[in-house]
């Protein structure tokens, strides 16, 4: 037998060997096998049985050992390798290696331990000469025939105060058996786990949702594949129609992948899903998937979904690899969510990737979300996903009412600028008088975007990234938010000594202090990656909002995620502005998501919930759509836009990123090579470039790019790929390329 292997050696190429007489039943497509290559061994996925080569079987060299007794990579998920390779421009041993834990890669499997029993009585005379030769063997003897189970033998050993010898000596006479077993750590208490889970009173579905769950259903019959998307505001109800989709999945005998954003995997919503899964599936045990899962419990998991005992995972990203069997639904919420997107090597992106995945398995794909993509709405619009639509809440509750507050007008009437707007200090008051919270968005943490001196006109910026460094007053510090430099706060500019320097542009801790300032009683807590130095301050930070502890909760968007708090009754976003004037074509995308998203935490509960927006651009189409959460008008409106520059959606955009420590040659090697490109490609990419990148140095990397428009993206790399190996690139120059890039900036 013949076996083709892609190894993980850091190159793409199938390489041939033969399977010896010994391994041959274990091996299969997808396999896990340890190969040599070169003088190494290596390892590898089996990709082929019975590959054709030229090479006669007796000169290829043997593989030497299968890791587990199961295909490590499941058929799709071989094939979902080999497409994210082309796809992304990825090694193909790079994404192979992202899709098998680090453990499992190791060759760990289940645990296995030791268990200590009686296998031979002895008879009382026997057992007192015992007692007398060796006392402790006859301890260990007598303790052990009391109990009615095998026992752990190292838990026994302990107990008793003994070493393993005593208990060697009563094997090798056959007196006790002592047996390895194969013990499951409890994958599913994960570190969320040890709470409660409580089966929750069945829901019936409103009409709404039993008309998007029935055609799910009839999409699942079928038995092909296809995707759905599932278009519903926030507080429709989503959840309950994934939830019932996901039931009909596990009764007829299916997996289930359900992905959600990182920020979203809130101990809340995983006690909420597991509560629900009580009650709508018995029994049916649910791995939870993270970036922050020890090695031990990652291994757990993956091998419960390897092996069939769990067919449900809930995770973030890196979840939809999973490798379940017979997967029948996909589930992507909040799919127009950029964390979805991986920023390192391979640069996919989960959602297309989901797609993928449920196309290679025939199993139905569904993206949920109260403000989906564009990319997922125009595929729709061409008939390729079916639409499915919750346009009600379920509560019955309106939608909160939503005021823009035109700041030009607000710094004009106010002497001095000041960070929270007269109609928002107004509502903060009553809400605080009523007993009702507030949460106030800013995003961007710090004090202020920058410092500049008032004489000069001096901006202190980063040394090696070429950003302004944000200040921070707390503890009078100037701050990289790249590079993470800091240095103590200036007193007067450094460029002319004079003492009048002054913060532009605020920050969390801007509002806080404001905040404070015209709220003096209320009790106001400040959320945001600088606060949480400490480990599960942002539970306790959140515990304690929702006890009513606080009143008023600043933050930037890491609290609009995914949390459900019923007595918030006003939001307040302070700058709108920060997300709309990024030099990224879907900054307004970007802006009316935001918008949409947070409202919709406002008035989940028996009050109707306010939400104030404070901007200088209140005529812009993302604000005045976001005020009646009109997704089908921003759609338009911003398709329109996106048709007439042919942006993405309608051609995929490339980014190529260069990097370097030198300016110069790296402006030399670009523009040489977009020539190179140029000329070969014609009029199948459209090439844009190079300039320096928005963020010009980063590290002290100087940073150059390209842009390549194209309507094929396997083509293009392709192509892409053939050209760089003819070009000769300096040693000092590292390249990215990015394929639908979602941070442009
Ligand atoms: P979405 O994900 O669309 O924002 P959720 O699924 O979180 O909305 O639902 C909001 C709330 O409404 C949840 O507390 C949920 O339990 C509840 N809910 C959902 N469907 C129903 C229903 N048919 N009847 C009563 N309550 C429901
Ligand atoms: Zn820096």
């Amino acid at each position: 037998m013949i076996v083709g292997v892609h190894p993980l050696a850091g190159f793409d190429k199938l390489l041939h060997y033969s399977v010896p007489e010994s391994l041959r039943d274990q091996v299969a497509v997808g396999s896990l096998v340890r190969v040599p290559v070169m003088a190494a061994l290596r390892l590898g996925i089996v990709g082929q049985i019975g590959a054709p080569t030229d090479f006669p079987a007796s000169r290829l060299k043997p593989v030497v050992q299968v890791l587990h007794p199961f295909p490590v990579l499941p058929p799709d998920l071989l094939k979902l390798a080999l497409w994210m390779a082309a796809y992304y421009a990825a090694p193909l041993d790079a994404v192979i290696e992202g899709m098998i834990p680090a453990a499992v890669r190791r060759g760990m499997g289940l645990k296995r331990e030791c268990f200590l029993s009686v296998s031979r009585e002895l008879p009382a005379a026997e057992l007192a000469q015992l007692a007398v030769r060796a006392p402790q063997q006859a301890r260990l003897y007598s303790f052990l025939r009391q109990q009615i189970a095998p026992q752990k033998k190292a838990l026994v050993l302990g107990r008793l105060g003994m070493t393993a010898a005593v208990a060697s000596g009563l094997v090798r006479r056959g007196v006790l058996l002592e047996e390895a077993r194969t013990l499951e750590r409890v994958a599913y208490a994960d570190e969320w786990g040890h709470e409660e889970v409580l089966a929750a009173r069945p829901i019936t579905l409103n009409p709404e949702q039993e008309a998007a769950f029935a055609k799910l259903e009839a999409g699942m019959a079928t038995g092909k594949f296809g995707v759905s998307l599932l278009h519903g505001v926030t507080g429709s109800g989503k959840t309950e129609v994934y939830l019932r989709a996901m039931d009909a999945a596990l009764r007829a005998g299916g997996s289930v992948i359900y992905l959600v954003p990182e920020v979203a995997l809130t101990p809340q919503t995983v006690s909420r899903l597991r509560a629900r899964l009580q009650a709508i599936a018995p029994g049916q045990r649910c791995v939870v998937w993270h970036s922050h899962l020890g090695d031990g419990e990652r291994l757990d998991g993956w091998l419960a979904l390897a092996t069939g005992r769990a067919r449900v995972v809930v995770g973030a990203r890196s979840a939809i690899f999973a490798p379940v069997r017979d997967l029948r639904l996909v589930i992507v919420d909040e799919e127009h969510e950029p964390a979805y997107k991986q920023e390192e090597t391979p640069r996919y992106h989960a959602r297309d990737v989901a797609v993928m995945r449920s196309k290679l398995a025939g199993a139905r794909c569904v993206l949920g979300s109260a403000t989906p993509s564009l990319e997922s709405f125009v595929n729709v619009e061409a008939g390729k996903y079916e639409l499915l639509q919750l346009p009600r809440r379920v509560d019955g509750q309106k939608m909160p009412h939503i005021v823009v507050v035109d700041m030009r007008i607000e710094a004009a009437s106010q002497r001095g600028f000041s960070a929270l707007s007269r109609p928002l200090v107004e509502a903060m008051r009553g809400r605080c008088e009523r007993g009702e919270q507030t949460i106030l968005f800013i995003n961007r943490r710090g004090y202020a975007s920058s410092m500049m001196c008032r004489k000069c006109g001096r901006v202190e910026e980063c040394e090696h990234c070429s950003i302004t460094m944000t200040y921070h007053r707390f503890d009078e510090t100037l701050r990289c938010h790249l590079c993470g430099a800091q240095r103590a706060a200036p007193s007067r500019c450094a460029g002319c000594g004079d003492p009048d320097v002054r913060w532009r542009g605020m920050g969390t801790q801007r509002v806080e202090e404001a905040a404070r300032r015209v709220l003096p009683r209320a009790r106001i807590v400040r959320i945001d990656t600088d606060t949480m130095g400490k480990k599960n301050r942002f539970r306790e930070i959140l515990s304690e909002f929702r006890l009513g502890k606080i009143d008023v909760l600043v933050g930037t968007q890491m609290i609009g995620k995914g949390l459900d708090f019923p007595n918030v009754t006003l939001v307040g976003m302070i700058d709108a502005d920060i997300s709309m004037h990024m030099p990224d074509f879907r900054s307004n995308e970007r802006t009316f998501q935001l918008l949409v998203q947070v409202a919709g935490r406002a008035g989940r509960g028996d009050t109707a919930g306010e939400v104030v927006v404070q901007t200088f651009t209140p005529q812009a189409g993302a604000i005045q759509y976001s005020r009646h959460a009109d997704f089908a008008g921003f759609a338009a409106e911003e398709l329109g836009v996106r048709r007439s520059y042919r942006y993405p959606p309608y051609r995929h955009l490339i980014h190529h990123l260069f990097r370097g420590p030198n300016p110069e040659k790296l402006k030399f090697f670009s523009e040489q090579w977009a020539k190179k490109v140029k000329e070969a490609m014609g009029d199948r990419v459209e090439v844009r470039g190079p300039v320096p990148s928005p963020i010009e140095k980063i590290n002290d990397q100087y940073r150059w790019q390209l842009w390549y428009f194209t309507g094929s993206v396997t083509r293009a790399i392709g192509d892409l790929a053939r050209l760089r190996a003819e070009f000769s690139w300096p040693r000092d120059v590292t390249q990215i390329l990015d394929v639908d890039p979602v941070n442009l900036v």
